[in-house]
């Protein structure tokens, strides 16, 4: 994908639309690293009250920092578009300041702040009599482009948001409602701000994580429109920092943190594994309850597992290849896939073992349970001695606030 210059993306995550308590707010980011960057977007203290008196946002304090790419994650009515809304002025804080760059917004001219800052709502606001090229291509023709070049970048933009670029020529009423959520994201990163904020872009788009949030937020009921973590997807898995939060993320919090590290450290077994030419009486004289038969020595990709009760009464000198084997089910990659891949692939195996290959898809050796949680508690050690570095380091740059000083 080619590199977009935003700056910062600051979207909302997707809420089940028909839940109205208004609960407290949880923010995810993805500031790995954290350190380097200014603060490109403060909340210092904001509160918006709407005139009927409702509280959406309370004393809100956050810092965006620059390069990265903040999502806001919690309940319909939560406050979140309130959130976003303030940053352009199409809603004015009631109370605190908000900072761009360090300048108070308050200070600028609400279109000129608004020209840095792009904005895709769920109703994507598309033009209905251009196409759906001339509408991502708004904003770089109003900008000088040459139409044609214009034109090749919403072709490429139409990729990048995951479209077929055949829908270039179609007009907005000719496209599904997530196709044109899609559109209405390509046309955003088309004007290429340095702060881009997206309001459920892809609502339309992703019923499954849709649904998973949704079942976490039923039942929960608390206060409107305050902070409840901020922390990286990893940190939130890790260490939510009450109930409420725990609840939020769900309950396999911890096959989903898995996600986060990857099998680089993961030792592997080599074998059982003997290619198709192999002899039953090979296979049988590993003694193995599980044998998983490859195309070949040369080239070791996967053809299937074959249970060694299924070799009882043949013929040793048969091969393989010739026996009937049950499929391997899904591989995980070594170094590229994530521990939790690997965990998947071995609770999937029918020998309980995961098959890990290499870029081609040759298998590069088997994970064992065992050699599966060894990684997992390895991996967890060294993130969580990364994370205490992190914050010591953090507390250290505060003035007065480094270890020892007075709370
Ligand atoms: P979210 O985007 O998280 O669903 P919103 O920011 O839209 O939440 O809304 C936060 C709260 O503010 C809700 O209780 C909502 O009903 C209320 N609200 C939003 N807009 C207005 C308004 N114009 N007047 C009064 N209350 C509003
Ligand atoms: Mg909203």
């Amino acid at each position: 994908m080619t590199g977009f210059r935003n700056r910062v993306v600051t979207q909302t995550g997707t809420v089940n639309p028909d839940y109205t308590p208004a609960t407290r707010l949880v923010l995810g980011d993805a500031f790995a690293g954290g350190a380097e960057g200014r603060w490109l977007i403060t909340f210092e203290g904001v509160t918006k009250r709407y005139p009927d008196g409702t509280v959406a946002v309370d004393d809100l304090d956050l810092e965006v920092p620059d390069g990265k790419t903040m999502v806001l994650v919690g309940p319909s009515g939560c406050g979140k578009t309130t959130t976003l809304r303030m940053i352009n002025r199409l809603v004015e804080a009631s109370e605190g300041r908000i900072l761009l760059n360090g300048d108070d917004i308050r200070a600028q001219n609400p279109a000129k702040l608004r020209r840095g800052i792009g904005y895709v709502i769920q109703q994507t606001g598309l033009f209905p009599h251009r196409t759906i090229e001339d509408n991502i291509a708004t904003v770089p023709v109003l900008n000088g482009w040459r139409r044609a070049k214009a034109r090749a970048r919403a072709r490429e933009l139409l990729t990048t948001v995951g479209l077929d670029p055949a829908l270039a020529k179609r007009y907005p009423h000719q496209l599904s409602g997530g196709q044109q959520q899609r559109v209405g994201v390509a046309r955003a990163l088309a004007a290429d701000p340095p702060v881009l904020l997206m309001d459920e872009p892809f609502s339309a788009v992703d019923p499954v994580v849709r649904g998973q949030l949704q079942e976490q937020l039923i039942a929960l009921h608390h206060p409107h429109g305050t902070l409840a973590q901020l922390a990286t997807p990893e940190r939130l898995l890790a260490a939510p920092a009450d109930d409420y939060v725990a609840g939020f993320v769900g309950f396999d919090r911890g096959i989903r943190r898995l996600s986060f590290f990857r099998t680089d450290g993961l030792s592997l077994s080599a074998g059982p594994v003997l290619p198709e030419t192999a002899t039953v009486a090979a296979a049988v004289k590993t003694g193995e309850p599980w044998i998983l038969v490859v195309a070949s020595e040369s080239d070791p990709t996967p053809s299937g597992w074959l249970p060694s009760d299924r070799l009882a009464g043949l013929d040793g000198a048969a091969l393989l290849k010739d026996v009937a084997a049950d499929p391997f089910g899904h591989t995980f990659t070594v170094g590229d896939d994530s521990l939790r891949a690997a965990l998947d692939a071995a609770v999937l195996s029918p020998a309980g073992l995961a098959i890990g290959v290499d870029a081609d898809g040759r298998v590069a050796g088997l994970a064992t349970f065992d050699q599966l949680r060894s990684a997992v508690q390895a991996a967890q050690a060294a993130q969580d001695a990364l994370d205490a570095q992190e914050n010591q380091d953090a507390l250290a740059a505060q003035p007065g606030s480094g270890p020892g000083a007075a709370p």
